[in-house]
Order: structure tokens, then C-alpha cells, then sequence
């Protein structure tokens, strides 16, 4: 069966969330860690987290996916964007353990001007320094489309700050498709050979959830703006292949589409009437 979800916001809680999720067919979600732009997180409440864990094992959830905020830089050329960085995923990641087993996704960064080199050292000491032996959580790099000094706009880029990190056990990759067409990558005509990169570069064995989006812009546009479901550039019938794709199976499938609730139940529903496998 097809793992699929979308953002919900994280306002009520952990059961909320599952509640809403199961609601529109989903059997997973995504959330931000705390406000997308930043600040502090919102205490957790442990009889909630339970509630979750009851309801999330009775109705086959797959692993959700919590989102680092947006504002998370730990490549800035500013030392208090980096230590905040730096506090903020630490932070999360001891929240993290609350709901053993999960996603933790985050953008690389963005090393605004002071080259790729020095941005994929400074990703790799912020994962070196967080990083524990006894997380239960995997971390999850996120492919990027490549918007201005983005890191993470190539498998090789991903690939990099993977080898410079000493506990890659922790580590995985999400896949978003807006990001990796108008990073260049051609998965409407050439999916597999674009998986087939993957796996040369990366290591599709490092490949822990997909965020299932359509884009606003052409191949290769590098602008990150995604669209519904269908409506944009990569099309329904490239989606659907993406998620009959065997070598993407049991992945987590996020969807992160301009939708209110009933617009994501829609998506939902016509992808896992889509998915054959
Ligand atoms: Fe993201
Ligand atoms: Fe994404
Ligand atoms: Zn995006």
C-alpha cells in the first residue's frame, strides 16, 4: 500500500495530526518542529505523544516526517544564524525522541556566497556536533532546486556532506520532485535513469521519503514553487509513475501542495487509486 500524507500544522498536537491524517486517507503527515520562520518550539505533551503512538500503531501509520524550520542555516556566514541552527536542531532532535523511529527532514542550507566547499563543511560539523550514537531519529537531507546558494542542488552535493559525516547510520535523504526537476534532474521523461543516478551517487538505500509535489515552473528553473497535484509542469501521469515506481516502494510519500484540507484528501485519493503496486 501506498505511505502517503501531507503537511498538517502541528497546532493541536501530536494526535490531532494522526486524527486529521486518517480523516483524508492518509496513513502519514509531515509537520514543522516549531514556527517554519523560527522561535521556540511548544512544550511537548507527553499523554498526547502517547495518545499518538496508540492511534498511529492501531491505524498502520507509516513514519512521519517532522520539518526543521526554514530560517535553519547551518551554512550562513553569520556565527549566530549557525549557532541557531545549531541550538534548533538539537533541540529537535531531543523532541524527536519523544516519537521513537522517525523522520527528521531539513534543508542543507544555503552558503550564501562563501562557496559550496566551505557550505558542505560547515552542513557536516553541525550534523557531527548533533548527531548521537543512541538517537532513534533519522535525519533526513532534502534534495533542493537550487534557488540562489542553495546546497543539496545535485545527489553529489548530498553526497558530499554525507561522507564528511562520522554516524551515517543517522542519515538519510527525502526526495522532493519539484526540487529535483528544476534542479535538472528529468523525472518525467527519464525517471529511472534518474533513479539510477541516485543510487550511483547516493545509495537509493539512503532514500527514506519522497515529497510528492507538482511545480508552477518549467525543467531546470531552479525557483522552488510548487503546484497542485496535476496542474504543473511535471503532470499527473509522471506523478502516478513516481509512485507505481517499485524502487520507491514503502518510502514515505509527503505531499506539500498549495491545498486546504479537501484539496489534499483529493490528491490523496487519486494517487492511491493511481498506485498499482
Ligand atoms: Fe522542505
Ligand atoms: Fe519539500
Ligand atoms: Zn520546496
Amino acid at each position: 500500500m501506498l505511505h502517503i500524507g501531507c503537511h498538517l500544522s502541528s497546532s493541536k498536537g501530536y494526535l490531532n495530526m494522526g486524527e486529521t491524517a486518517a480523516s483524508i486517507g492518509a496513513d502519514t503527515f509531515q509537520f514543522f518542529t516549531r514556527n517554519p520562520r523560527g522561535g521556540a518550539a511548544k512544550a511537548i505533551d507527553p499523554d498526547d505523544v502517547k495518545a499518538f503512538i496508540a492511534f498511529a500503531e492501531k491505524n498502520n501509520f507509516a513514519k512521519i516526517v517532522a520539518h526543521a524550520p526554514y530560517t535553519l542555516n547551518p551554512c550562513s556566514d553569520k556565527e549566530a544564524t549557525r549557532e541557531f541552527a545549531l541550538s534548533t536542531m538539537a533541540d529537535d532532535l531531543a523532541r524527536m525522541e519523544y516519537t521513537p523511529g522517525q523522520l527528521y527532514n531539513f534543508h542543507p542550507g544555503s552558503h550564501v556566497g562563501q562557496g559550496v566547499d566551505l557550505g558542505i563543511e560547515l552542513i557536516a560539523k553541525q550534523l557531527n556536533t548533533v548527531l548521537k550514537p543512541d538517537m532513534t531519529t533519522k535525519v533526513l537531507l532534502e534534495t533542493m532546486a537550487g534557488k540562489g546558494s542553495e546546497i543539496g542542488r545535485s545527489f553529489e552535493e548530498l553526497r558530499e556532506i554525507i561522507d564528511r559525516v562520522e554516524l551515517k547510520d543517522k542519515l538519510g535523504v527525502c526526495l522532493d520532485t519539484c526540487h529535483v526537476y528544476d534542479a535538472g534532474y528529468d523525472i518525467v521523461n527519464n525517471l529511472d535513469g534518474v533513479l539510477d543516478e541516485f543510487d550511483r551517487v547516493i545509495g537509493l538505500d539512503r532514500l527514506n521519503a519522497v515529497h510528492i509535489n507538482d511545480s508552477k515552473n518549467p525543467f531546470e528553473s531552479h525557483k522552488d514553487r510548487h503546484e497542485k497535484i496535476g496542474d504543473g509542469s511535471l503532470g499527473f501521469e509522471a506523478l502516478a509513475r513516481i509512485v507505481n515506481n517499485p524502487r520507491l516502494k514503502d518510502l514515505t510519500f509527503i505531499l506539500e501542495t498549495p491545498n486546504e484540507l479537501d484539496g489534499y484528501a483529493h490528491e490523496i485519493r487519486i494517487l492511491r487509486e493511481a498506485c498499482k503496486l
